[in-house]
């Protein structure tokens, strides 16, 4: 830290991202696809970097048009941006001026951006069982933030819970950060025509093979759209470069490809479960590309570190009520088979 930096910025505790390995390791720790992009993505991108020399398009005219297509809502209903991170980083901002709400075990970038942008967060601990209780939401005077399935637990709240907590907040905006929505759970896409408070945000990344390429999105009532374009616009209206662009059409121009990765890790997420349990293991009902799970008689950092030494990487978080457990990101089947041999050979 130099004595330059913004005293409001000295006691940031800024988001710690998984292990990015140089080395090839079975990377089970950072809910990345196992897969490669869909058919067509290199190509595209290598189209467009003919035209590298020009500014992106900046209303990505074209990736919109195939989201709205997919989704089913008007181009006016969608943005796009760097990442969903960074979709989320503008909603908090937009939204977040009253305050925000989330549970205590959700995803550690809720807490970190409250903090940059000097907003107010509130949070709320989930049950014994690490669900969410709708009640705890209702009639709030906050930004409401559900991670959808929630991270890292996967486990997921009903359509029907997401709606109830829309109407009772109509003078607040209900942000459903649905990463990890492709794997299995209800989406809040179908509240949007209906309620003019609930964001949807989604990403590339994790279904949708393309977490370095970095693209994320928004889903909405028009007004809140604008809202997040009056923030994008007043920090980086470029946001989404033009290799970025056309990774992302291309992808969705292949829904035949997006629909069997997804399928594929479901039900190797179902294997994976099946044997962890059969070990004696703890394991969460999880709806996204992960499991969330305590060994037999080992902590979190005990199993966690006896994979490493087998060059298996899964994310342990070392916070109050989850120490017990460890984050499994579901890979390709060989890589989960190892994953089983590896476990069997550490509780011997
Ligand atoms: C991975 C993740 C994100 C961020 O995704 P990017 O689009 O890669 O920025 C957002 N929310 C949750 C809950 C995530 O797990």
């Amino acid at each position: 830290m130099s004595r330059y930096l913004n005293g409001r910025l000295q006691a940031l505790a800024p988001y710690v991202p998984g292990e990015q390995p140089k080395v090839k390791l079975n990377k089970l720790n950072t809910n990345e696809s196992p897969f490669p992009p869909a058919p067509g993505v290199r190509e595209a991108v290598a189209e467009a970097a003919a035209n590298l020399q020009l500014y992106n398009d900046l209303s990505a005219a074209k990736l919109t048009g195939l989201l709205a297509k997919t989704y089913g809502l008007k181009e006016n209903q969608i943005t796009v941006s760097n990442g969903s991170d960074e979709i989320l980083a503008f909603a908090f901002q937009a939204f977040g001026g009253h305050g925000l709400i989330f549970p205590d075990i959700t995803y550690g970038f809720y807490p970190v951006w409250a903090n940059l942008f000097g907003l107010d967060a509130k949070t709320v601990p989930l049950d014994e069982n690490f669900n969410v209780d709708i009640a705890d939401y209702q009639g709030n005077d906050r930004c409401v933030v559900i991670a959808n399935p929630n991270a890292p637990t996967g486990k997921a709240l009903p359509l029907s819970a997401l709606r109830e907590i829309a109407e009772k907040n109509p003078d607040q905006v209900l942000i459903v950060d649905e990463a990890y929505v492709d794997f299995g759970a209800e989406s809040a896409l179908a509240l949007v025509p209906e309620f003019d408070n609930v964001l949807v945000v989604r990403t590339f990344s994790k279904s949708r093979q393309l977490a370095g390429a970095r693209l994320g999105f928004a889903m909405g009532n028009a007004a809140l759209i604008d809202d997040l374009n009056r923030v994008r616009f007043s920090f980086h209206p470029y946001n989404v470069n033009t290799l970025t662009q056309a990774a992302g059409a291309a992808a969705l121009e292949q829904p035949e490809y997006f629909e069997s990765c997804r399928q594929t890790i479901m039900e190797t997420r179902a294997w994976t479960a099946e044997q962890l349990k059969a070990l004696g293991f703890t394991v969460l009902d999880s709806k996204a590309n992960f499991l969330f799970a305590a060994a037999p008689g080992r902590n979190g950092a005990e199993y966690q570190r006896a994979l490493r030494e087998k060059n298996i990487l899964v994310r342990y978080f070392d916070l109050p009520r989850i120490r017990d457990f460890t984050r499994i990101t579901i890979g390709t089947k060989a890589q989960m088979e190892q994953l089983i041999q590896a476990t069997k050979e550490i509780l011997a």
